[in-house]
Order: C-alpha cells, then sequence, then structure tokens
C-alpha cells in the first residue's frame, strides 16, 4: 500500500508556484491577489479560510479577508460581491460556504463575476469545463485530478466510481474524469445516495473516490484488492473521552481498508492541501489572465 502524500504533493507545487509569482510580481509590480469572503465564524470555516490566507503568504500572493456578521443581510453579501467583481486590485476571491440559512447561495454564486470564480463554482466555468473550454476547474477535482497525475495514477481506461454527486465535488469530477482529455478518458459511475447495491459497483472499481460527508462509511467489504482510494470526506468526530480532541476523520475506514489498497490518501493531509493548491493555481491564471484575457 502506497500512502498519496497531497501535503507533500501541495508543498512541491506551492515552492515552484512562489517563483512564478517571484516573476509576476517583479513584472507587473504588484502580487497577485486573492480575496476571501468569510461569514459568521464556524470554526471549520475559519479554519478553512486560514489555510488559504496562510497559503497566500506562502507563495507570495497578496490575500483579503472580507469578514462579515453571521446576520449579515443577503443584499449586504451581494454588495460586497459586487465591490470585489469591480475591484481591479482583486484578481480572483471566494465565498466560503456553507453560508446561514438565511442566504440564498446559488444567488451569491451567481453574483460572482465568473472570470474572477476561482473556486470554479460558477455555472459558466462548469458547463465550459463540461465542454472541455478553457476555464477555471473546481478547487477540489482539479486537486484530485493532479495528484492522480503526481502518483501516475493511470486514469485513462479505468473505472472510477465517484460516491456522492455535490454540485463542488461528486458531479464534476465526474465529468473531468470522463472527459476526452489527459486527464480524463476513464469510465465513470457516479453513484449518490439513491444508488441501489453500492457496493457491488465500489466492489468493480479500480478508482474509489469518496465524497459524501459520513465518517468511515466506506468499509473493507466495499472494496476489491489493489484499487486506488481518494478520500475527500473531513469529518469532525467528537471524542467519548471530555480530555482528548475532536478527530478529522474521512469517508473512508482508512484502518480496516489500506492494506487492500494499491494507494490511498490519508484525512488530514491528502485532498484538504490540494483544493488550497488548486485554489492558487486559478488566481495565477486569474492573475495572468490566462482563462478569460
Ligand atoms: P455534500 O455533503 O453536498 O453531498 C453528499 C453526497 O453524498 C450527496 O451527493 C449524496 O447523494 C451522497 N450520499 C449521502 N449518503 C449516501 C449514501 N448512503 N450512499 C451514497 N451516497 C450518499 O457533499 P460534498 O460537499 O462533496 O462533501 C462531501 C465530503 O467532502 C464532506 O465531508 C466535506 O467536508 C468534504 N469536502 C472536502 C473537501 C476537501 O478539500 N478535502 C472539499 C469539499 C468537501
Amino acid at each position: 500500500m502506497k500512502l498519496i502524500n497531497g501535503k507533500a504533493v501541495a508543498e512541491e507545487i506551492k515552492n515552484s508556484l512562489k517563483q512564478d509569482v517571484l516573476s509576476y510580481t517583479q513584472k507587473h509590480k504588484r502580487p497577485p491577489h486573492l480575496a476571501a469572503v468569510l461569514v459568521g465564524s464556524k470554526p471549520a470555516s475559519l479554519a478553512y479560510v486560514g489555510n488559504k490566507v496562510k497559503s497566500c503568504e506562502q507563495v507570495g500572493f497578496k490575500s483579503t479577508l472580507v469578514k462579515l456578521n453571521e446576520d449579515v443581510t443577503e443584499a449586504q453579501l451581494l454588495a460586497e460581491i459586487k465591490k470585489l467583481n469591480e475591484d481591479p486590485d482583486v484578481d480572483g476571491f471566494i465565498v466560503q460556504l456553507p453560508l446561514p440559512a438565511h442566504i440564498d447561495e446559488v444567488k451569491v454564486m451567481l453574483a460572482i463575476d465568473h472570470k474572477k470564480d476561482v473556486d470554479g463554482f460558477h455555472p459558466i466555468n462548469f458547463g465550459r469545463m463540461a465542454q472541455g473550454l478553457p476555464c477555471y476547474l473546481p478547487a477540489t477535482p482539479y486537486g484530485i485530478v493532479l495528484l492522480l497525475e503526481r502518483y501516475n495514477i493511470q486514469v485513462a481506461g479505468a473505472h472510477v466510481v465517484v460516491v456522492g454527486r455535490s454540485n463542488i465535488v461528486g458531479t464534476p469530477l465526474s465529468i473531468l474524469l470522463s472527459r476526452k482529455s489527459p486527464l480524463g478518458d476513464a469510465t465513470v459511475t457516479l453513484t449518490h445516495s439513491r444508488t441501489k447495491e453500492l457496493s457491488k459497483i465500489t466492489n468493480t472499481a479500480d478508482i474509489i473516490i469518496a465524497a459524501i460527508g459520513i465518517p468511515n462509511f466506506i468499509t473493507e467489504d466495499m472494496v476489491r484488492n489493489n484499487v486506488v482510494i481518494i478520500d475527500v470526506g473531513i469529518n469532525r468526530v467528537e471524542s467519548d473521552n471530555q480530555n482528548t480532541k475532536a478527530k478529522l476523520v474521512g469517508d473512508v475506514d482508512f484502518d480496516a481498508v489500506a492494506e487492500k489498497c494499491s494507494h490511498i490518501t490519508p484525512v488530514p493531509g491528502g485532498v484538504g492541501p490540494m483544493t488550497v493548491v488548486a485554489l492558487l493555481l486559478n488566481t495565477f491564471k486569474a492573475a495572468n489572465k490566462e482563462i478569460y484575457g
């Protein structure tokens, strides 16, 4: 079994990006600039945004964090987005999800200028991805394909089973991997909560990508020998013991499954750091006007 070390690959990519950012900054007399909008103070969202800001500093980007109170109105949030859309100094920005229930996430996503949508969530970027046109790839799927590439995992012709059909992970990943392209050419089965006999399907997979959000959902009996497993899940499991901290676990029962795998990502240290790197790469493309001119 080989552990796929997303943290190490992310560091390598950041180190190489740092050199390119240096040249960019010298040439343009300003660094690339990523902004993040954070509504409220959910610990998980704070941690994700904190990681993104830290990574920006690491590679030499400018970063701006727009912090809004939990009770911000939808109109106020949309006004902040308009400001970021119109600010020529901001190359790309993200709105950290989830948003409070009184705010319509779709409305917010549609308000982001697709040219600055470095999370790759806007339907224009999604549609362009589906048709193989230049676009910002959604950050987590982009990070995963980079990871598969780094570990020379044969995707072309493989049977990939994606578990979970969210708009930000499962669905775009299934499209990306099945596309006729150097990162694709797989035969993909997209499974979800209504899929019958999931275990029979996962047992035919060469590669399983788990993006469900249920701790330890993929068990040993669901996978065959020599499978590659990419565990996207990040689940906080509280400890029974008051003195022990909560633990982060994936969607895969790592301890039981790992020995059967040819490759597997750990949680933490697998997909998470690659999502941040993908966001940085998209922002650098935005600063260079590589996609939309
Ligand atoms: P989501 O929470 O929006 O949706 C979950 C998906 O799982 C749904 O499509 C649903 O159909 C499927 N599902 C639920 N129960 C199922 C079942 N019994 N059998 C089969 N499928 C089932 O998904 P998401 O936003 O993609 O998040 C999934 C997990 O990935 C979460 O733990 C999230 O925190 C994590 N995540 C991690 C990263 C990262 O960078 N590592 C990025 C995004 C999400």
